[in-house]
């Protein structure tokens, strides 16, 4: 009778037993812990709205959501969103379908463009603002998931970040839709998104002029189902500290490869507060030189 019967467990009904047999198999030391952690998704799109279902369903605490789109016919090519939705935000829709799968869930709809003026002051305020709206008391945020499709709007969550300090990851699908990547920022430590320019950028070429009117960029909900699954297991590695968080993962859909990298950051990074994350990490060398030894 040493052999455990585990056949009571597997038929409960309540999906958190299986999440929660992640911690009996002793992959994630406390999975409980998802419960008290904010993550701001920027871009409800191909692959923002799966991640989103997918933190939703792993029973993440609360998840705060940023696009200034409306959801459309063409839109249904991919995953998530619905016809019946179409004319909708896409928070707004979002929220809809994720408070039906999870009403535990803490579900914030930002409907703005976050690189104006005022969008850029809204969505750095949410980042560091207590919930007020739950019984569950949130303050700020733990990870920002960035899903947008420009390198403007980037910038802009690099910038936040950067500015408080917050860790986040960049996401893409290249516009063949046959390739992507996700790429961890924690400022000070790693490359920030201003250190290395993307090579178009770093050439001078205006992104606009890239995009040639009348010619559709082409998408896959394959390709943005897989970004979407690497970004939030990296997200949950994360956050729940097991495995190896990727510094950088990319993904050739053509090939079946999974390039990986890390890049330092650039000590004349042109962003002033990437300056002062590194500085402020460096300054950390001694802590960080203690912890290892008490492992
Ligand atoms: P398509 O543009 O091909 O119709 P899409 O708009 O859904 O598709 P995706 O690449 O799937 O594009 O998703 C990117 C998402 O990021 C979009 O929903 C877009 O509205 C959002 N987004 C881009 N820039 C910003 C921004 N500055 N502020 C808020 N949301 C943004």
């Amino acid at each position: 009778s040493k052999v455990k019967d585990m056949s009571a467990e597997v038929v409960d009904s309540n999906p958190y037993s299986r999440l929660m047999a992640l911690q009996r198999m002793g992959i994630v030391k406390d999975y409980e812990r998802i419960r008290n952690f904010s993550i701001a998704i920027v871009g409800i799109g191909g692959v923002g709205s799966v991640a989103a279902e997918m933190l939703t369903r792993c029973g993440i605490g609360r998840l705060l959501l940023y696009d200034y789109d409306t959801v459309e016919l063409a839109n249904m090519n991919r995953l998530f969103f619905r016809p019946d939705q179409v004319g909708m935000t896409k928070t707004d829709a979002a929220v809809q379908t994720l408070s039906d799968i999870n009403p535990d869930v803490v579900l914030e709809s930002y409907s703005m463009n976050i690189t104006t003026v005022k969008g850029f002051e809204t969505f750095t305020k949410s980042l560091t603002c207590q919930n007020t709206h739950s019984s569950k008391h949130f303050i700020g945020v733990d990870l920002v998931l960035s899903c947008v499709d420009n390198y403007e709007a980037r910038m802009v969550v690099n910038q936040a970040c950067n500015e408080i300090n917050l860790t986040w990851i960049e996401s893409g699908v290249s516009e063949d839709a046959v390739s992507g990547h996700i790429q961890l920022l924690i400022p000070g430590e790693t490359a920030c998104f201003a250190c290395v320019p993307p090579l178009v950028v770093a050439s001078g070429v205006d992104e606009k002029t890239l995009k040639r009117d009348g010619v559709c960029a082409a998408s896959l909900p394959t390709t943005m189902g897989v970004i979407a699954g690497l970004l939030v297991q990296n997200a949950l590695k994360f956050l729940l500290k097991f495995g190896h968080v990727s510094p950088y993962l990319g993904y050739n859909a053509l090939k079946d490869f999974f390039p990986t990298m890390s890049m330092k950051p650039n000590l004349q990074c042109s962003n002033n507060s990437c300056l002062d994350r590194q500085r402020e990490y460096v300054s950390r060398k001694p802590e960080r030189d203690a912890a290892a030894k008490a492992k």
